[in-house]
């Protein structure tokens, strides 16, 4: 009988996990179907920039669920500097994704097999390459990441004076010194970008926009009490939603709890095993209504800078060398970027740091012909495709496709808040 084929289709973050974990929990033969050279890397982990943190403490990076301190001993093993309540660089955390699944590889001889290419379509029983070959499957996991952003202003990819993926390797190389850049977006992505550019010595100015002009929050230096603590005198404990609540309830309870808190943070911490209840609880409306209206301040707040990073960002604040803007960009002219109140931002570089896409909205032919063919449908949202609670993909009639799952950012639909390392490895654990 031949030995049983499990394919993942992208090698980075999720891929590397689920691959890392199929080896070392299932006996076959697993293919990982990636084009890039480095794997465990993906967009988040494949920068070289010292200065790119992790947004999460080491102690919260295990990529394995049965091994919490897996990442911070891999950090003591290679003698690297930090504990578990450190925020360690991002291309650190890339290699340990990749040494996991070197060791689990190595442990596991001739199971893995990397196929160095794109995957463009998928079947319940193979998949077929990017050069027409196809690959015999049994099983598939779709770990491909977010959907591509789009460029708000409409450019397409490789317009003059316009930067369409700030992480591709060189992107920001053409970027003169004294010349002012405009930011689309004013998230981590944008963070990092400015702090990148300050390091190399820029002094142009820089100016990022977006619709509501906030950037992230910033961690403190220690944890804070994971139980939430009210501050002293203020009436306790502190009620959360458990779901099921209205979208008005929850937002009173959570705000009623972060002005209760000794610090907010550990209130925004504490909902994050509850998250999927929550989501599920609010009706469709309210989930529309809830990534319209509120998404963006839940984002800030969850998905917190490094203290270090947040230093540096008020620095350059104040130096005037970063401006945040709330506004709706119109259209790029000859000297900056329109906003449709009439005030321009200068800069003839424009880097689009919006964010991840909608898979409703992408171009990639894999995930398109998964639905043509009827094998998946975008959810409710088009924020990724619809699964079951397993992950697995439910075709245009609402049933389980039985042999092709998805991990990671491709479930957004159903589980809002899945692209973390936490509720990747949860999920690969669960599969
Ligand atoms: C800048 C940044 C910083 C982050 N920091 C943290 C953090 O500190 N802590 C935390 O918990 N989370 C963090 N995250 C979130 C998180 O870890 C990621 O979103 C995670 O990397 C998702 O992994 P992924 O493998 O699903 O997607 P990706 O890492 O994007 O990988 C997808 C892979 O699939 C491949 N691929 C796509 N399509 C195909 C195809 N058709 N065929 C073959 N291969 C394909 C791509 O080449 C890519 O390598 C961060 C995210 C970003 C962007």
């Amino acid at each position: 009988m031949s030995r049983r084929v499990m394919t993942v289709i992208g090698g980075g973050c999720s891929g590397a996990i689920v691959a890392a974990h199929l080896l070392r929990t299932r006996d076959g033969t697993v293919q990982l179907v990636e084009p890039r050279d480095r794997l465990g890397r993906g967009v988040a982990y494949d920068t070289d920039d010292a200065w790119h943190l992790l947004n999460s403490r080491a102690g919260n990076m295990s990529a394995l669920a049965d091994v919490p301190d897996d990442f911070v001993r891999w950090c003591a093993w290679r003698r690297l500097r930090g504990g578990p309540d450190d925020f360690l660089p991002r291309r650190a955390y890339g290699r340990y994704l990749e040494a996991t699944l070197d060791h689990a590889a190595a442990a596991h001889p001739g199971r893995l097999r990397v196929v160095r290419q794109r995957a463009v379509r998928v079947a319940p029983d193979a998949v077929e390459l990017a050069d027409g070959t196809r690959l015999r499957t049994d099983w598939t996991a779709l770990a491909l990441g977010h959907a591509p952003t789009t460029d708000p202003l409409g450019a397409p990819a490789g317009s003059p004076g316009r930067i369409g993926d700030p992480w591709a390797p060189g992107a920001l190389d053409a970027v003169r010194a004294e010349e002012p850049v405009v930011l689309l977006g004013t998230g981590l992505t944008a963070v990092d970008v400015a702090l990148s550019l300050a390091r190399r010595g820029h002094y142009g100015g820089v100016h990022a926009v977006s619709r509501h002009g906030l950037l992230p929050r910033a961690h403190t230096a220690r944890p804070g009490d994971p139980a939430a603590a009210p501050r002293s005198g203020a009436p306790g404990p502190l009620a959360l939603p458990t779901g099921g609540e209205s979208l008005g309830k929850l937002l009173r309870m959570v705000r009623e709890a972060m002005e209760t808190a000794a610090d907010w943070r550990p209130v925004i911490d504490a909902l994050r095993p509850r998250l999927d209840a929550l989501w599920r609880g609010l009706t469709q409306e309210e989930q529309a209504r809830f990534l319209r209206h509120v998404a963006r301040y839940w984002e800030i707040h969850r998905h917190r800078m490094a203290p270090v990073v947040g230093t540096a960002v008020e620095r350059l604040l104040d130096s005037g060398e970063l401006t945040v803007t709330a506004g709706q960009v119109a259209r790029a002219t000859a000297s900056g970027v329109a906003l449709t109140d009439g005030r321009t931002l200068p800069g003839r570089t424009v880097i689009n740091c919006t964010g991840p896409g909608c898979a409703a909205r992408t171009g990639d032919p894999l995930v398109r012909g998964l639905v043509a063919d009827g094998l998946a449908r975008f959810d409710r949202h088009g924020l990724g495709l619809d699964v079951d609670d397993d992950g697995m993909l439910l075709g245009h009639d609402g049933l389980p496709s039985g042999r092709i799952w998805t991990v990671g950012p491709l479930r957004r639909g159903r589980w809002w808040e899945t692209t973390a390392v936490p509720e990747i490895r949860a999920q690969t654990a669960a599969l």
